[in-house]
């Protein structure tokens, strides 16, 4: 249980007034909005590697940088950083060794099911027509899942046509950025 230990740390944090050195406003510095996955390696890995200051960049993040629903909230988070918060750049960041290469929605489905969660509830959505198995699984090539976000984006409805979207992957032990699609050369 971490909550106490969380409180404990933020109190001393408010007291000392350590809160001082990230204050910035809501506006990216750099105009830009990062699209990566929630990975623990990445924390503090990933703006350091691109020098991104508290103030710098918007970051959204969610379990392996995965799109599965242009309307969901991945996409509505990129549309009002572009549209509300003056980011003119999106980057979407995957990376080396992520624990969502190769996961499998069935084996997750298992898990749940050993912690309580009945067959006939997943039945019960299955005939909902919500496709629990494919809602919950991975990728089996970062680069080929960096390049399907990327064009979630790229071709949604509602993305202003001159937003450059590119696609990157970090390695999470170096840092390292390789770029997988420009979005320069894709804008119109
Ligand atoms: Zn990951």
């Amino acid at each position: 249980m971490y909550l106490d230990e969380l409180i404990e740390f933020n109190q001393e944090f408010s007291k000392e007034k350590k809160y001082i050195q990230y204050q910035t406003d809501k506006f990216p510095d750099k105009r830009i909005v990062i699209f990566s996955c929630m990975d623990t390696r990445l924390v503090e890995l990933l703006p350091n590697a691109l020098n991104i200051k508290n103030g710098d960049a918007k970051i959204v993040k969610n379990a392996g940088a995965i799109i599965k629903n242009p309307f969901g909230s991945i996409m509505r988070s990129l549309l009002v950083a572009v549209y509300a918060l003056k980011a003119d750049e999106i980057l979407v960041i995957g990376h080396h060794d992520c624990g969502m290469k190769g996961f499998s929605g069935k084996q997750l489905i298992e898990k749940a099911m050993q912690r309580g969660v009945q067959k006939e509830t997943i039945n019960t959505l299955e005939y909902a027509g919500i496709d629990v198995e494919q809602w919950l699984e991975g990728f089996e090539s970062v680069e080929d899942s960096v390049e399907h976000s990327v064009g979630v984006i790229r071709n949604h409805p509602l993305l202003p046509k001159d937003t450059p979207v590119h696609g990157l992957v970090i390695d999470p032990n170096t840092g390292k950025l390789d770029i997988v699609t420009k979005g320069y050369e894709k804008i119109n």
